[in-house]
């Protein structure tokens, strides 16, 4: 087990920023828990290739009064022991969840729940019918014993204890412990590396509240360099030494997306930005450190750098508050690939996007009311960002980039759903537009 040591003391300022508003999915009900507001994860993760032990410090609100937690963990995962506020508590098993029986918790008081748990993580089934996604959601283990994870829409409860929904956003630090020779990556910034017990352990802080679905985490022999942004924030890039001819390319390609969004989507929302090229078949735009598939990288290196970096201000900044919301994502991350793939606007123009968005909906449903089984499917992506093209070419160029910009800026840190967005919108353009998300997203 890894050293038991005291808790730090988290700064105010830290804990307030992770406060939330939780709610139930409407879309995928038994993943959110609208009792607890997670406030800021601990995780200490000791990996031996086979076995993961962690310990998870989670400081959260009652956001309710309540008499017991859940939360999810993956059941391949043993809980060992809990705590809350100091005092040992216990744990029923349902199912991939934990509920720790807390005794009376009024409704805004603040606690610590320490929680260990061991096992052999793996990952589970995707909602979906995406080919890049039949490998599953959460902890994967490749076949050369690499680690990586993808977790759109749920998928952190294989690797630690979490309230595992986006309205729930939540400050992080990671400790990860991993055989000599290999390294952990987690979000955020490196704060130190140092070799303990056989182990290398790197030590991870995350400047901003994130939801669970955007975290990540990578096991191998990394080796990582880092390109200054023109803003003077460090984009990091990770590769494994089978991937290393990559470098230079993605180093090129990073310099160049995040300058062009700069200009188009306005200031970075965070501290560091950076890539881990994984295994996997996917590309995540997981926080401040996207996880990209080789092959992806290889074949689609531009625009998936650039689609996953726009997310940085579109979701990861202004996110979802729940899953049916996925198209504000989407939608924007996509007209920003079209804008900086095509910027004559010849190939993606609203009449196109249009076909395309009809074709979409008959296989996955409207975006705004998709088929649960199909997540993440076309029509999430396309019609809404004909949807933003179709308001781009109504109220022109500069106001729409305006708009663009004030979006992420003014709901920083938010998470947020249609309503927030029309009502926003209305207000933007003094008309009222909910006829121009009807005919796209309905
Ligand atoms: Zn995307």
């Amino acid at each position: 087990m890894p050293a038991v040591r005291p808790a730090p003391v988290l700064p105010e300022a830290s804990l307030v920023a992770g406060v939330s508003t939780p709610v139930e999915d409407p879309y995928y009900p038994g993943t959110s828990n609208p009792e607890v507001d997670a406030l800021h994860y601990g995780l200490d993760l000791d990996w031996d290739g086979r076995t993961l032990r962690g310990v998870t410090q989670l400081t959260f609100r009652a956001a309710r009064d309540t008499t017991t937690i859940r939360l999810a963990l993956a059941r391949n995962l043993a809980v060992t022991s809990a705590t809350l506020d100091g005092r040992a508590v216990s744990a029923r098993r349902p199912g991939n969840d934990v509920v720790f029986a807390t005794g009376a918790l009024a409704q805004g008081s603040r606690h610590v729940l320490v929680i260990r748990y061991v096992g052999r993580p793996g990952p589970v089934k995707a909602p979906s019918g995406r080919p890049d996604m039949t490998e599953g959601l959460g902890w994967n283990r490749s076949p050369a014993g690499n680690v990586y994870t993808f977790q759109e829409p749920y998928g952190a409860f294989t690797w630690y204890p979490v309230h595992d929904h986006p309205s729930d956003k939540a400050r992080y630090d990671a400790t990860v412990r991993v055989p000599r020779g290999q390294v952990g990556v987690f979000n955020g910034s490196l704060t130190k590396t140092e070799s303990l017990r056989g182990k290398t352990v790197t030590r991870w802080h995350l400047d901003r509240p994130a939801a669970s679905y955007l975290t990540t985490i990578a096991i191998g022999a990394y080796k990582h360099s880092a390109v200054r942004m023109p803003d003077g924030k460090p984009f990091t890039i990770w590769l494994l030494p089978a991937h290393e001819k990559l470098r230079p390319a993605i180093a090129k390609e990073a310099l160049r997306s995040y300058s062009w969004l700069l200009k188009k989507a306005g200031p970075y929302p965070f501290a560091s930005s950076g890539v881990v090229v994984v295994e996997g078949a996917s590309a995540m735009e997981t926080q401040t450190m996207i996880t990209a598939g080789y092959g992806i990288m290889q074949t689609e290196l531009n625009p998936v750098l650039l689609h996953e970096l726009a997310h940085q201000w579109y979701g990861n900044s202004v996110g979802p508050i729940d899953w049916l919301a996925v198209w504000l994502n989407e939608g924007w991350a996509t007209r920003m690939q079209q804008d900086y793939e095509d910027p004559q606007g010849a190939m993606f123009d609203a009449q196109a996007l249009d076909t395309m968005c009809r074709w979409s909906r008959v296989i996955a449903g409207p975006a705004g009311r998709y088929d649960p089984k199909r997540f993440a499917d076309d029509n999430v992506y396309i019609c809404p960002a004909g949807m933003l093209t179709e308001l781009r070419d109504k109220v022109g160029v500069a106001a729409y980039d305006a708009i663009a910009q004030a979006w992420p800026v003014e709901h920083r840190d938010r998470t947020v759903n249609r309503a927030t967005f029309l009502a926003w919108l209305n207000e933007k353009t003094g008309q009222d537009q909910s006829d121009l998300l009807r005919r796209w997203l309905d």
